[in-house]
């Protein structure tokens, strides 16, 4: 919450400098209203970018120096894309991770023990993935964790550690509800926004031009194009020796309790 507190400090100082100033000479008022569009700006930010840790610290990238690197993907699973990511990454031998949205899961029990027999670790995204995420209450976030959680540990007998939050929206409500929970918040460093580009090949060279050790990639197995994307990544990671680890590896926590 450090960035967060260091905001509202610095903007509070500077709304009281303005208030000050005004009792020794009038301040416009367009000053307030660009000061209060900053904050909203600088706010939103914060909100919108898990990597900038402005509420809460997050597991943005491991420390490794090495070329060792982490692939997550979120919103599976989907019986029509899971399946081919999955054997994609067994022909790499890759370890990935999975962020489950809970309300997909009933019905696609064989794909999430496929995903931990072949040793792909799997984390929480939520029940519902729901667009109003940001806007819920500390107690309606929880609901959303631990009601994933449910669906998952009935059916795997795993107590799920680590949650990334839907579009990865931060914000002190997220912070009291996951601290509570005692769960490691997942963000990433490398955005892939294979949810915005429709062409693979530039997702794909977004990707390349951003791979360093220790980094955490973002994709999602959501679409026809993620099966050959992967494939192509995991070549190219294969040529600049890199090796894709799993993330409980790469940033040192537990992803079960
Ligand atoms: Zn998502």
């Amino acid at each position: 919450m450090l960035a967060y507190r260091s905001t509202n400090i610095i903007f509070g100082g500077l709304l009281l400098g303005l208030i000050a100033l005004n009792f020794y000479h009038p301040i416009n008022g367009i000053l307030y209203a660009i000061l209060l569009v900053i904050y909203i700006v600088v706010i939103g930010s914060g909100s919108s970018f898990i990597s900038f840790n402005f509420f809460l610290e997050a597991y943005n990238k491991g420390k490794t120096q090495s070329k060792e690197i982490a692939i997550t993907f979120d919103d599976g699973p989907l019986p029509e894309i899971t399946p081919k990511v999955l054997d994609v990454l067994k022909k790499f031998d890759a370890k990935a991770t999975f962020f489950l949205i809970g309300n997909r899961i009933p019905g696609n029990e064989s794909i999430v023990h496929r995903i931990l027999d072949e040793g792909h670790l799997i984390g929480n995204h939520t029940l519902n993935h729901d667009k109003r995420f940001g806007f819920f209450s500390k107690e309606k976030i929880t609901e959303e964790i631990l009601d994933a959680n449910a669906i998952i540990e009935e059916r795997t007998q795993k107590k799920l550690r680590f949650f990334r939050p839907p579009f990865g929206t931060t914000n002190p409500k997220v912070k009291a509800a996951t601290e509570e929970l005692g769960c490691d918040v997942i963000g990433w460093n490398i955005r892939s926004f294979d949810t915005l580009i429709k062409n693979p090949e530039t997702v794909l060279k977004r990707i390349k031009k951003q791979v360093a050790p220790g980094a955490i990639i973002l994709l999602h197995d959501i679409y026809p194009s993620t099966a050959p994307l992967v494939e192509k990544l995991l070549e190219h990671l294969q040529q600049i020796d890199y090796k894709v680890v799993p993330l409980d590896k790469l940033i040192e926590r537990n992803a079960y309790e």
